[in-house]
């Protein structure tokens, strides 16, 4: 049976896992960043998950090792400084290829959600998609042709800094304004707070100490009909909607995907989503691209990005290398 290996790097954790070809993840490991934070200490660590992991999938043929993290570059093979982990230039795809007889491949983090959904999810059969995970932040990802959509540095995709309202809320990116401040989890609490400042609603939320209003708050307040919280659904929704018509307008894709935290709120963000969506979308395109949440879990989207990175990467060295025949 074929498996591959997978590495999600994350500012607290970095998991590693063993995952079969149809998306079982067999085994994860998990080695924590803080006490790791010498990049020789993290490497050397790294490398002994992976052996012990090799050790007992003796009977499976591993066809490679995925990684995914912040600050990825590509082309070098290196993590660079990203300001949630600790290390700098950390070589690591020349230390896992020294060490492992075995293809290594290198990629944002940030791509790992669209990654998965191409590799195990509804998008297995499609070339065109975006996937947005919205979670604490806004993050993306988009297949074009049937190809990840890179750039120049492997950075695109980066949907939730695009502009929604001009020097409207600050950003952690030092901009205004930007699509994440508004569709995210920190969003929905920002936007109830405003709301309730405001006074315009009838609301539960009212009594609530200002640092006790999370976004699930807000949507378990919304699914009990709270006027306030389902108002906020409504509105980010709507926000939410009109962008993703926006993303359409460039991408021409067949559906795009959503998840991460706020995506598990359901029709109560779906809803005003997709009514939101149709309103603003060209009137150019034949069908219109349906909008769904993912079934891969959140916990292991990660894992199972960067294991299908494997999938996909030798799936084109086969291809090259029969077009070189
Ligand atoms: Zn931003």
């Amino acid at each position: 049976m074929k498996a591959a290996i997978g590495i999600d790097i994350g500012g607290t954790n970095v998991r590693v896992g063993l995952v079969l070809e149809l998306g079982e993840v067999l085994h994860q490991s998990r080695i924590e960043v803080a006490t790791h934070s010498d990049g020789e200490l993290f490497l050397n660590q790294l490398v002994r998950t992976i052996h012990e992991i090799l050790a007992f999938s003796l009977d499976l043929k591993i066809l490679g090792i995925g990684i995914g993290s912040p600050g990825a570059n590509i082309e070098e093979g290196i993590i660079e400084r990203a300001s949630n982990l600790p290390w700098n230039n950390l070589p690591i795809v020349e230390r896992l290829t020294s060490h492992f007889d075995l293809p290594v491949f290198l990629t944002n983090d940030a791509n790992l959600f669209a990654i998965a959904e191409k590799g195990y999810g509804y998008a297995s059969q499609m070339t065109d998609f975006l996937a947005l995970t919205l979670g604490t932040g806004v993050g993306g990802g988009v297949y074009s042709s049937g190809q990840l959509v890179t750039g120049a540095n492997g950075l695109a995709g980066e949907v939730g800094h695009v502009i929604y309202e001009r020097n409207g809320r600050p950003c952690k990116c030092g901009r205004q304004g930007c699509l994440e401040r508004y569709v995210s989890a920190s969003g929905v609490v920002e936007t109830a707070k405003e709301y309730i400042q405001a006074k315009e609603f009838p609301s539960e939320l009212y009594g609530v100490p200002e640092h006790l209003i999370t976004a699930q708050l807000v949507a378990d307040s919304a699914k009990d009909g709270d006027v306030l919280a389902m108002k906020v659904f409504e509105e980010t929704g709507k926000i939410l909607g009109e962008a993703l018509a926006d993303f359409v307008a460039v991408l021409n894709p067949e559906a795009i995907f959503l998840s991460g935290g706020l995506s598990n709120s359901g029709d109560l963000l779906l809803k005003p989503t997709r009514a939101s969506f149709s309103n603003s979308l060209l009137s150019i395109y034949p069908n219109e691209p349906a909008i769904r949440t993912s079934a891969i879990p959140d916990n292991d989207a990660g894992v199972l990005g960067a294991s299908a990175l494997v999938w996909e990467y030798s799936k084109k060295l086969n291809e090259s290398s029969l077009t070189e025949i």
